[in-house]
């Protein structure tokens, strides 16, 4: 049974594949414009290539704030978005199907009551958001620039898309996403963690960090901004935290500093 369903869902996806292929000059576009993407191998590319078919059939894409989604934003979306789960597959991205681009970053109004019962409101500036069971928002202005901030180990959708990995095990964002057995859980906490107040210390010492300091409001961010540096900023990830890096590679079953060299 598992050989027929496996070969039912092969021709499933390829048929899928092939009605929503990504035209050669959207591809070209978007590696032109992804660094760390155009230094894939062949092999590796065309599967990128494959599995953005899929998650663009997948997902609906949805624009705000008068912005419309052309084929080439989401296109430049579905390849970022899809470079994480190269060898893991889309099954971790399918709780949600929404996808909410804005022009730019967006202020949305918070409150938070204090121990005093006392309500708080605030703005916080968003360039993207992962909720459990979704939509997930991506701000335009910073998918467009990916190529850029490569260089300072940022990139919006890979940090949404972190978070959804994380959620993907149905528990509340803790930084790890689904592994198979609780021992391999419980080593990826322990170093996690571990990482994670190391981390903080040097953020409140005012140190410098590849990472986004940002990593530091959780454990959950600090997941996601190291994922982020993990496939823009490999081999800086991997001088500043050579442990999580080979954590990461074990699980994403990638070396990304390696095609540097
Ligand atoms: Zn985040």
């Amino acid at each position: 049974m598992p050989g027929w369903f496996a070969r039912l869902r092969e021709r499933r996806e390829r048929r899928i594949a092939q009605r929503r292929a990504i035209d050669d000059a959207l591809w070209l576009e978007a590696l032109a414009t992804l660094p760390f993407v155009a230094r894939l191998p062949a092999p590796d590319l065309a599967e990128l290539r494959r599995l953005a078919s899929l998650f663009l059939d997948e997902k609906e894409f949805s624009g705000a704030g008068g912005l419309e989604v052309t084929d080439a934003i989401a296109v430049r979306i579905a390849v970022q978005a899809c470079l994480p789960v190269l060898r893991i597959g889309l099954q971790p991205y399918r709780s949600f199907v929404g996808i909410v681009v804005h022009p730019d970053e967006v202020v949305a109004p918070r409150e938070v009551m204090d121990d005093d019962g006392i309500v708080h409101q605030y703005d916080e500036v968003l360039t993207g958001e992962a909720m459990g069971g979704g939509p997930l928002m991506l701000s335009w202005t910073d998918v467009r620039d990916a190529g850029e901030s490569a260089d300072w180990a940022y990139n919006v959708v890979i940090h949404e898309f972190a978070h959804v990995l994380d959620m993907a095990d149905g528990s509340e964002p803790d930084g790890v996403p689904p592994l198979a057995t609780l021992p391999e859980r419980q080593r990826w906490l322990s170093l996690l963690e571990a990482e994670y107040a190391t981390f903080c210390q040097w953020v409140d010492d005012g140190g410098d960090t590849v990472l986004d300091p940002y990593g530091a409001e959780g454990i959950d961010e600090f997941f996601a901004v190291a994922v982020e540096a993990f496939f823009v900023a490999s081999e800086a990830m991997r001088a500043e935290h050579p442990e999580l890096y080979e954590l990461f590679a074990g699980y994403f079953r990638q070396d990304p500093a390696s095609l540097n060299a």
